[in-house]
C-alpha cells in the first residue's frame, strides 16, 4: 500500500486501536471513581506496562520496545481519549526514560529502565521550585560535595521543588538541581551548573506533602522537601558536566507527550458532546441539529485535527534525529493541542447545559484538566516567546 507522508504506519495506527481497547475496559466513569475516592490508576499503568505499551520508546536491551516518541505519544493520547489521561506517562517513560536511555551510564540504564518500561519502577520529575517558577536558571535546590572518612565521595541535596507530579506512585525522582562546577585539577570555581539527580523517595530527609489541587485525577502535585538528602556519586546521570545538554534532551518529548495529553482529552470531551447532542431533543429535534451547537463542535474537531498534525510532525522529527525542527514544532503542538483542548472541553460543557456542571455527566471537571495544559510543563506565554524568538527572530523579551 502506498505510504502517504502525513498519515501514520499501518503499525502505528493498530497500536493506538489496540491502546484504546485496552483502555476503554477501565474508562472515564472508573478514572473518576478512583480520583474521587483518593484511589490510584495502578492497575491500567501495570497493564500497559505488562503489555509493552510503557516503554515503548525505550531500547529493546534494556526492557522496552524499541519504538520511538512517536509510539508513546500515540499510547499517551489513546488513553487519554478513553477518558483515563495518566499524566505520569509525560513524566516517567518520556522525560525520565529519555534521558537515562540516552546520557545514563550502561549501569543505570540497566537499573533504571526495567522498572521504568514494566511500570514497577515509576520515576518522578522534579524542575519547578516556588521562587524561580518559569525561570528555571534560578532554581536553588543545591548539591553539595562531600567526601566521607573513608574517601568516597557522597553529594548532599537540600531545597523545595513544587507541582511535582506523582511522588506517592514513584519510587525515584529525577531532581534537577546546582552543583559547584570544578575546575579541571578539581579546584573550587564558584560557578554552579544543573546537574540531575535520581533520588529515591524513601531517602532520609525526603519528604512529599500533596497540594490541594482542582483537577479531578488520581495522580496528584506535591511539594517536595530535600532536608540534607545524602546520595552515592552514582546518582547523578550521566556526565555530571553535561546536566543543561540531558536536560534539554527531556523538552522536546516532554512537549510531544504534554501535546499528546491534551488531543487525547479534546478527543474524549468532543466524543461526549457529539453524542450527547445526537441524542437530547428540547425543541423537536436533537440539539445537534442547531449551528450553534454543531459549529463550535465542528470547529473543535478542526482545531483537535489540526494540532494532532503538528504533534504527528513534531514526534516524526524528533524520531529522525532533527532536534532543532523538532523542537519548534513540538512547542507549537503542545501550543495548539492546549488551546485545541481548553476549547474542546468548554464546548462540552455548554453543549450538555446544566448536565454538563453535574458529577454525573463529568464535564466540568475537564475544564480545569485542559486548562492545566496551558501552563505545564511549560506554560503557554513561554512558548509565544521561543516563536517570536526563534521561529520570527524577534528579541528575547525576557
Ligand atoms: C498539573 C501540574 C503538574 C505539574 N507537574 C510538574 C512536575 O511533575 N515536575 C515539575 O518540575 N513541575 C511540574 N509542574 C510545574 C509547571 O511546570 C509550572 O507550573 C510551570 O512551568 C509554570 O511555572 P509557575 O507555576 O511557577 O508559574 P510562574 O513562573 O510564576 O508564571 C506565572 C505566569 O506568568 C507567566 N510568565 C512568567 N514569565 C514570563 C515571561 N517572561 N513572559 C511572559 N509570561 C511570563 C507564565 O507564563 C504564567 O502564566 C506542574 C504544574 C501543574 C499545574
Amino acid at each position: 500500500m502506498t505510504q502517504i507522508a502525513f498519515t501514520e504506519s499501518e503499525e502505528r495506527q493498530e497500536l493506538r486501536q489496540a491502546v484504546a481497547r485496552l483502555a476503554s475496559k477501565y474508562g472515564r466513569e472508573w478514572f473518576t471513581e478512583k480520583a474521587r475516592s483518593g484511589g490510584k490508576t495502578t492497575d491500567l499503568w501495570l497493564e500497559i506496562g505488562k503489555n509493552g505499551y510503557l516503554g515503548i520508546n525505550i531500547p529493546e536491551e534494556y526492557g522496552g520496545g524499541g519504538g520511538g516518541i512517536g509510539d508513546i505519544a500515540a499510547v499517551c493520547e489513546e488513553l487519554s481519549a478513553q477518558g483515563c489521561p495518566l499524566l505520569l506517562m509525560v513524566v516517567s517513560p518520556a522525560i525520565c526514560g529519555t534521558i537515562i536511555s540516552r546520557y545514563g551510564t550502561e549501569q543505570q540504564k540497566q537499573r533504571w529502565l526495567p522498572g521504568i518500561c514494566d511500570g514497577t519502577g515509576t520515576m518522578a520529575f522534579a524542575i519547578t521550585e516556588p521562587d524561580a517558577g518559569t525561570n528555571t536558571h534560578n532554581i536553588t535546590t543545591t548539591a553539595r560535595r562531600d567526601t566521607l572518612p573513608n574517601g568516597e565521595s557522597e553529594w548532599v541535596l537540600n531545597g523545595r521543588k513544587v507541582y511535582i507530579s506523582g511522588v506517592d506512585e514513584a519510587d525515584h525522582v529525577l531532581v534537577v538541581a546546582r552543583a559547584e562546577a570544578l575546575s579541571d585539577d578539581g579546584g573550587r570555581t564558584g560557578q554552579v551548573k544543573p546537574v540531575l539527580f535520581v533520588v529515591p523517595t524513601d531517602a532520609p530527609g525526603f519528604e512529599a506533602q500533596p497540594i490541594p489541587m482542582e483537577i479531578v485525577s488520581p495522580e496528584q502535585q506535591f511539594t517536595v522537601f530535600l532536608d540534607d538528602v545524602r546520595l552515592p556519586a552514582d546518582a547523578v546521570v550521566g556526565d555530571e558536566d553535561g546536566g543543561l545538554v540531558q536536560l534539554f534532551a527531556g523538552l522536546n518529548p516532554e512537549r510531544i507527550m504534554a501535546a499528546s495529553f491534551s488531543t487525547g482529552l479534546a478527543r474524549f470531551a468532543l466524543d461526549r458532546a457529539a453524542s450527547y447532542a445526537k441524542e437530547r431533543t428540547v425543541f423537536h429535534a436533537p440539539i445537534g441539529s442547531h449551528q450553534a451547537i454543531a459549529h463550535p463542535l465542528a470547529q473543535s474537531h478542526i482545531e483537535i485535527e489540526l494540532a494532532r498534525l503538528m504533534t504527528q510532525k513534531a514526534a516524526a522529527l524528533y524520531d529522525a534525529g532533527d532536534d532543532l525542527a523538532a523542537g519548534e514544532a513540538a512547542n507549537m503542538a503542545k501550543y495548539a493541542a492546549a488551546e485545541a483542548a481548553c476549547d474542546a472541553a468548554d464546548r462540552a460543557v455548554q453543549t450538555h447545559g446544566g448536565n454538563g456542571i453535574t458529577q454525573e455527566y463529568g464535564m466540568a471537571g475537564l475544564l480545569v484538566a485542559t486548562r492545566a495544559g496551558r501552563i505545564a510543563p511549560v506554560s503557554r506565554e513561554m512558548i509565544l516567546n521561543f516563536i517570536a524568538m526563534h521561529s520570527l527572530g524577534l528579541p528575547k523579551s525576557y
